[in-house]
C-alpha cells in the first residue's frame, strides 16, 4: 500500500503534522519523534503529539534523520513546549545546526517557506530557527529502548547528507528512512544524493537488505508491504539513471555544470505538482548533486 495521509500507521506508529512534511511518532512507553518539519508547522506537530499521547511533553525524544532546515525547523518550537525533550542526531548534524552562518540560512530557509506554502499550510506563526542542543550523539548500531519491546536501531544511511540517519523500529519491521531512499511523487522517484553518489547508492542497498513492512519517507508518503520492496527496487534503479542523465549532460555542456543544471530542471520540475519542493531548495538539491557527479563522489 501507499498511505499519503497524516495518521496512523500503525498500532504505535503516526504520522503527524502535514503530509509532505511528517514527523512521526512512535507510541512507545517512552515517546519518540522522528524529524521536526519546518518552523512554520511547528504547532501542526504539537496538536498531533497531544491528539495521540494524551499530553505533549510525555514526548521523550526526537530524533533527526538529517539536518536539513525541512526536518529540524520546529525544533526551537517543540523544545519551549516541551522542555524536557532530548535531541538525538548524528555527531555531524550536531555541530553544524549550532553554527551561526548555518542557523542564519535555516532561519532564511524557513521562512522563505513560510511566505511560499503559506496560503496552503494557513501561514502558521513564523517561529524563528535558533541554534539546537543535540543531546544524544548517534551513531550506526546503536539500539535504543523505549519501553515494552519498542527498540530503535540506528542505522548509518549517508549519500543525501553526510549525517543521514535511518531508524530501523523491529516489533513493526518499519524504517524511518528520511530522505536516504529518495522522494516519491506522482508516481516518480526523485534521487537525493546531494553528498555523495556512491554513498547513496550503499545506503539504499543497506536499506533493501532489510526485512521491512514499512517504509516511512522524510516526505509524502509511506509504503508498506509488497510495495516497500518495490519501491527501493525502483528507487535504486532511477538513481542509476538520474546519474547517467547528469553525465551525458556534463559531457554535452563540456563540463558547464550550470547548464547541466538549467536543462535537468527545464525536464523534472513540475511547478503543477502540489507543494513538491519550492524552487530555491530544488535548484540547491540539483546543483549538488551535479557537483557529485561531475566531482566523481
Ligand atoms: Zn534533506
Ligand atoms: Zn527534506
Amino acid at each position: 500500500m501507499i498511505l499519503e495521509q497524516t495518521g496512523k500507521i500503525c498500532d504505535g506508529l503516526y504520522s503527524t503534522g502535514y503530509h509532505f512534511l511528517p514527523a512521526f511518532l512512535l507510541a512507545s512507553p517512552t515517546p519518540v519523534l522522528f524529524d521536526a518539519g519546518v518552523a512554520a508547522m511547528g504547532s501542526y506537530y504539537l496538536r498531533d503529539i497531544e491528539k495521540y499521547l494524551g499530553k505533549a511533553d510525555t514526548l521523550g525524544y526526537l530524533l533527526l534523520t538529517h539536518s536539513h532546515y525541512d526536518h529540524c525547523g520546529s525544533i526551537p518550537f517543540l523544545k519551549e513546549k516541551i522542555p524536557g525533550l532530548k535531541i538525538g542526531s548524528h555527531a555531524h548534524a550536531a555541530k553544524i545546526l549550532q553554527k551561526p552562518d548555518v542557523v542564519e540560512m535555516m532561519r532564511a530557509l524557513n521562512s522563505n517557506f513560510a511566505k511560499v506554502f503559506g496560503d496552503l499550510i494557513g501561514n502558521e506563526a513564523d517561529i524563528p530557527f535558533n541554534p539546537v542542543e543535540v543531546d544524544l550523539l548517534l551513531k550506526d548500531g546503536d539500539e535504543l529502548d523505549f519501553g515494552e519491546g519498542w527498540t530503535v536501531r540506528v542505522i548509518e544511511t549517508p549519500g543525501h547528507t553526510r549525517d543521514s540517519l535511518s531508524y530501523y523500529i523491529p516489533r513493526i519491521e518499519a524504517v524511518i528512512a528520511g530522505e536516504a531512499a529518495g522522494v516519491f511523487h506522482n508516481n516518480g522517484i526523485n534521487p537525493q544524493f546531494s553528498s555523495s553518489y556512491s554513498d547513496y547508492m550503499a545506503s539504499l542497498e543497506k536499506l533493501a537488505a532489510l526485512d521491512m513492512d514499512i517504509l516511512a519517507l522524510g516526505h509524502r508518503n509511506i509504503l508498506t508491504g509488497d510495495d516497500v520492496g518495490k519501491y527501493l527496487r525502483d528507487s535504486i534503479e532511477t538513481t542509476v539513471s538520474f546519474k547517467e542523465n547528469i553525465d551525458g549532460c556534463l559531457d554535452r555542456f563540456n563540463g558547464d555544470r550550470e547548464k547541466v543544471v538549467e536543462t535537468i530542471f527545464g525536464e523534472i520540475y513540475d511547478e503543477t505538482v502540489l507543494m513538491q519542493q519550492d524552487k530555491t531548495s530544488f535548484l540547491l538539491n540539483l546543483r549538488a548533486q551535479v557537483r557529485v557527479v561531475a566531482e566523481g563522489k
